[in-house]
């Protein structure tokens, strides 16, 4: 029973079907690289969605896991713990946060921004009882929740589901006139991604951030970023906002922040919006857990001292570079900022996965998203040689199509 197959098996018979995994079983992973039962070895062009940007099984966050886990591992929040006050302390200094609230999955993280957002909006800037307006993107991703799902324009995620909350509109990720044209005096907040990373890596054009900032202020509607996915050096700084030269009232970060080791996920606020939450309003049993606070310390330190943003930055241009000197007529666009990569191809290649299913055989394991495009996000830590060798893969790939 441990042989690849009848895992693979066994998985399909017990599991239910939510996924549609590469069959491909891992093992083991270290630093970029990951290894399948059979002891073949991968670079991972997917870091878990961009939980593992600092490397699979970094060492150091190993050591503060089993040493934190030895200790103290859970209190709930009834109790104190010794280790998140100087989370708080390292994630303020770093982000320059006033007010931090902490939990575990990223969705979570989203949907304590929705109910903080609301109640400030309520309390704070007078919008009336059960009226409050949150304004989401077209093509957004910020979970699974049933609170999420209901605001996602992806038929997958959506149908068969309802019915859902209200207090959600849309409007036209990257289109300035399209949020204008959405606001209310009950707007309490606008929900958006940096860069939508489950879309196809997205980016909005230029300039568009500075005018969504200017209008969130002028509207005294709070600017929600999510940088689940965008954040913790994925982009080539600390938060994709920097490349935007804009601040969020409000930032959600996960995935990264422990490193691949455990979910946490946090709730960053600049404005006085978490202070409308009072005990009892909200919280989670494990969220702010000493475990999952020495990991996330562990985690940043990682992320900031051994210089993988700066890493991300200059090895996501020689990525892109590399990709873009790919001569290759089912190639439409490659875009991408830092290490979060994409190349989207045209409708004719006949969708993403087959190129996928070709890259895993040579050793890269990359995902498809949204039929045409293959999202690539190695893990931070990637060298100069590993780039080199993996557009050599994707060169050999894509153009023996
Ligand atoms: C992954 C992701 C989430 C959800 O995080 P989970 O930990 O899977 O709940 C939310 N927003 C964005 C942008 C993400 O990439």
């Amino acid at each position: 029973m441990n042989t690849t197959a009848a895992l693979i098996e066994t998985e399909y018979r017990l599991g239910a079907h939510n996924y549609k995994p590469i069959d491909v079983v891992l093992a083991r992973g270290e630093g970029v690289h990951v290894w399948d039962t059979d002891g073949k070895r991968y670079l991972d062009c997917l870091s878990a969605y961009s939980a593992v940007n600092q490397g699979h099984c970094h060492p150091k966050i190993l050591a503060a896991m089993i040493e934190q886990a030895g200790k103290l591992t859970l209190t709930s929040r009834a109790f104190r713990n010794d280790q998140l006050a100087h989370l708080y302390e390292e994630l303020a200094a770093l982000t320059g946060s006033h007010k931090i609230l902490p939990m575990n999955s990223g969705a979570e993280a989203v949907e304590t921004a929705v109910k903080a957002v609301r109640k400030w909006g309520y309390e704070v800037k007078g919008v009336p009882e059960d009226k409050a307006e949150i304004i989401v993107c077209t093509n957004n991703f910020h979970g699974r929740t049933m609170g999420i799902v209901g605001f996602s324009t992806d038929p997958d995620a959506r149908q068969g589901f309802g019915p859902f909350a209200p207090g959600f509109r849309t409007v036209l990720f990257g289109d300035l006139d399209s949020f204008r044209d959405a606001i209310t005096e009950n707007t309490v907040a606008f929900l958006i991604e940096p860069i939508q990373g489950e879309a196809g890596v997205m980016i909005p054009p230029s300039g568009y951030f500075t005018g969504v900032r200017e209008l969130c202020t002028q509207h005294g509607i709070t600017l929600i970023l999510d940088e689940i996915q965008t954040g913790l050096g994925r982009t080539g700084r600390l938060l994709a906002e920097e490349h935007e030269g804009i601040e969020a009232d409000m930032t959600l970060i996960g995935k990264a922040l422990s490193g691949g080791f455990y979910p946490v996920s946090a709730v960053l606020s600049n404005s006085e919006v978490l202070g409308v939450l009072k005990p009892g309003q909200h919280g989670s049993t494990f969220g702010g857990n000493p475990l999952a606070c020495a990991i996330a310390r562990a985690a940043l330190k990682a992320l900031t001292e051994e210089g993988m943003i700066e890493n991300s930055a200059t090895m996501g241009d020689r990525f892109q570079t590399g990709l873009k000197d790919i001569r290759s007529n089912i190639i439409k666009e490659v875009r991408g900022r830092g290490l979060m990569l994409a190349v989207e191809l045209v409708p004719e290649a006949g969708g993403a996965r087959k190129y996928c299913e070709a890259l895993k055989e040579r050793g890269i394991l990359a995902k498809d998203t949204h039929g045409d495009t293959i999202r690539i996000a190695p893990p931070l830590v990637i060298t100069a040689d590993q780039v080199d060798w993996g557009v050599g893969q994707f060169s050999d790939v894509l153009t023996a199509a």
